[in-house]
């Protein structure tokens, strides 16, 4: 029988036996227990009404020119708003936010760790396939 490599399940090992993961495992239980929450910032956009053009997308400009006269004269010419590069609208940065970020003490624990907890799972399958054969 040929047992499929594992470098996931080895790097969860590692972690567990290291016996950080157990400490840190413990506060995440401990911050829980007083409803504490770990959180993230983060800036929302939102699409916006673009002020350079009014939402058309389109702003006239006007330039002085000679005519075959030798008299000046305005030409108006329609040109793609640089604001929004002729979307109408545009993204706006709002204040700053605070969000709590939920997940299980496991999925933390493998995201400090650096293991995939997907790979994990294909791995543990692929063990019990081996040991099928
Ligand atoms: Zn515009």
């Amino acid at each position: 029988m040929e047992v499929p490599a594992t470098p996931e399940l080895d790097k969860l090992a590692a972690a567990r036996k290291s016996g950080g993961s157990q400490e840190i495992g413990a506060f995440l239980e401990w911050l829980d227990g007083r409803n504490f929450a770990i959180g993230q910032w983060y800036t929302p956009v939102e699409m916006m009404r673009c002020s350079g053009c009014s939402g058309s997308g389109i702003v006239v400009q006007s330039e002085r020119r000679r005519d075959e006269h030798g008299y000046s004269r305005f030409k108006k010419t329609n040109r793609v708003c640089p604001g929004c590069e002729g979307m109408g609208e545009r993204e706006v940065e709002l204040e700053q936010r605070f969000m709590p970020v939920y997940r299980s003490v496991e999925a933390w624990l493998a995201e400090y760790f650096g293991v995939d907890l997907d790979k994990v799972e294909q791995e543990r399958r692929a063990i019990l396939e081996a040991y099928r054969q």
